[in-house]
């Protein structure tokens, strides 16, 4: 972040076209929430703003639950975008057909937008290999910037964290290069953790964490009401 700081400006995707020697600093909320807010907390410590797409057909996160529309609304009252992380295929959405494509697109957006009281502006497709979605390169879709659109993927070099390792260049040496003008790194909150871990253990470490706090909800309601909780040992009370 620091290295980034020094180098680059940050800027908004709704900004990708202005001029200067330019970073958008861009998170894919794929699977934790939790991460997220801890890096959006280090980074507006720095006085930087990043832009966290959130996933609204996530396998791992509900949007609406109280912990995780907690932590989003965190991000945003930190001075991070909130952008919208596009999944076609939930709706079986393809290039070849898309369907109903930008209707869903701007519900989603505006579902988004009312649940958070704020702008949306970007959108990033989730997978987007999966229905060829990867080829769609229209710059702006109802009335965001699409992250993967001509004027983006042409001026910006791209730096991303994909499946947990670096495919083709290591951020830090992207940064400590700083030969890119323009620079557009995406990074997946979930692979940022304090231990060191393969991908597979951060995968593990974030569905361990989950399913410890749907046990604990689930104590603490029966509790609440003064239920028994048939079945609980006595090493999980
Ligand atoms: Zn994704």
């Amino acid at each position: 972040l620091r290295l980034a700081r020094d180098r680059y400006t940050f800027i908004k995707f709704q900004d990708h076209a202005a001029p200067g020697k330019n970073i958008l600093w861009r998170h894919d909320v794929d699977m934790s929430v939790h991460r997220a807010v801890k890096l959006a907390r280090m980074e507006s410590g720095l006085g930087l703003r990043a832009t966290y797409f959130i996933l609204l057909h996530c396998e791992h996160y509900n949007t609406l639950e109280k912990e995780v529309a907690g932590r989003i609304a965190e991000i945003a009252a930190l001075g991070h975008e909130l952008g919208l992380h596009f999944d076609p295929s939930f709706y079986g959405f393809t290039l070849e057909s898309p369907g109903g494509f930008r209707e869903r697109l701007a519900w989603e957006k505006a579902l988004l937008e009312k649940i958070f009281q704020t702008k949306i502006d970007a959108f990033s497709f989730h997978n987007p290999e999966i229905g060829g979605w990867a080829g769609f390169d229209e710059p702006e879709v109802e009335g965001m910037v699409n992250a993967y659109g001509a004027g983006l993927r042409k001026n910006f070099a791209f730096c991303s964290d994909s499946n947990g390792y670096w495919r083709f260049q290591r951020l830090r040496d992207v940064l400590e290069r700083a030969d890119d003008e323009k620079l557009h790194v995406l990074t997946h909150p979930l692979w940022w953790v304090p231990e060191v871990l393969s991908p597979r253990e951060r995968v593990t470490r974030c569905i361990d964490g989950r399913r410890d706090f749907q046990h604990r909800f689930y104590d603490q309601i029966i509790a609440a009401n003064g239920r028994e909780n048939v079945g609980l040992r006595p090493d999980q009370a």
